[in-house]
């Protein structure tokens, strides 16, 4: 008595997700637009049908994972979605989000979107620890909630269709400013003779100590005191930054990664906030 999926678009993603269900044991319908990667799928036990249409007539649970958002109006024009529970887990910005969700309820549908926080091989692997940020309706997350939980980790983040993109977006982004101040400091030991396999353990152990403190900015942004039990101030990181950016020259290293952040720095220090953290930088981001 596992619930029935089925599942639309059998890419590098959709592959991993249906293997996960078949091998839980869930019963599962597949489509694929081109038809020839859903015979891996037959052999391994899915229903595979010829059209989209009789994929999501085949079940009540319709999990969707194509390209982008765009073809995902593309796979469904057309087709009844009464009284099914769409799973959309294609990436997706939160405003297509929100724009799809209002389109499935159009068409009968309850509307779940999902942004998936992991790639392929961590699906099916629970202790990988990728999961799936899904918003929209409660009512069909919960009904789903441990099949939605066989390939990954789910975390609900509201009723409103666009959270799960925005979380998404907010996470891989704070990643590539992550990886933005790696890029630096790789770039910083290049040309000398430090292996770099030294410095990636440090810089590893470094970042994870760092982390944290987004703890204490978002108790910050809640309260709006920036100021209170400040360790490095603002005024004292500004009057450093001379410091890296000689150093960067010194190495032959383009600042060019570090300077906007160094920039909103003194930005936010010329306004009069030496004595804040680095929180204001935050509102000088937002319009
Ligand atoms: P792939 O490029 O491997 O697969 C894309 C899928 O979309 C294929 O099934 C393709 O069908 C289908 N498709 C594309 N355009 C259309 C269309 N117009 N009509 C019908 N089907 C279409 O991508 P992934 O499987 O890797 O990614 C799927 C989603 O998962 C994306 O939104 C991606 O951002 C997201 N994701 C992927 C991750 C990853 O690491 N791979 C990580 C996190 C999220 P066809 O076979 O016919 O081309």
């Amino acid at each position: 008595e596992k619930t029935p999926v089925t599942l639309l678009g059998l890419g590098a993603m959709g592959t991993a997700l249906a293997r996960a269900w078949l091998a839980a044991g869930h019963p599962l319908t597949v489509w694929n637009r081109t038809p020839a990667r859903a015979a891996v799928l037959a052999a391994e036990g899915a229903h595979v049908t010829a059209s989209a249409a009789e994929a999501v007539a085949a079940n009540p649970l319709i999990v969707v994972c194509l390209l982008d958002d765009d073809s995902v109006g593309e796979a469904l024009t057309g087709i009844d979605l009464t009284g099914r529970d769409l799973v959309n887990l294609t990436t997706s910005t939160p405003a297509q989000a929100r724009a799809r969700a209002e389109w499935a309820r159009a068409r009968g549908a309850r509307y779940l979107d999902g942004g998936i926080m992991a790639v392929p091989p961590m699906i099916g692997a629970p202790e990988a620890g990728g999961y799936v940020f899904y918003s929209g309706s409660r009512e069909v997350f919960e009904r789903h909630q441990k099949t939605l939980g066989v390939p990954a980790g789910t975390t609900y983040v509201g009723q409103d269709a666009g959270f799960a993109a925005l979380h998404d977006v907010a996470l891989l982004s704070a990643m590539y400013g992550m990886f933005a101040g790696a890029a630096h400091a790789f770039a910083l030991i290049r040309k000398e003779d430090i292996d770099p396999a030294s410095l990636a353990p440090l810089l590893a152990d470094w970042l994870v100590a760092m982390a944290p403190a987004v703890h204490q900015t978002a108790d910050r942004l809640r309260s709006g005191d920036y100021t209170q039990g400040v360790v490095s101030n603002l005024a004292m990181q500004v009057a450093g930054t001379p410091t890296f950016l000689s150093t960067a020259e010194q190495q032959g290293v383009s600042p060019e990664l570090l300077s906007p952040y160094f920039a909103l720095m003194r930005r936010r220090l010329a306004e009069g906030s030496g004595e804040e953290d680095l929180t204001g930088v935050i509102d000088l981001l937002v319009r």
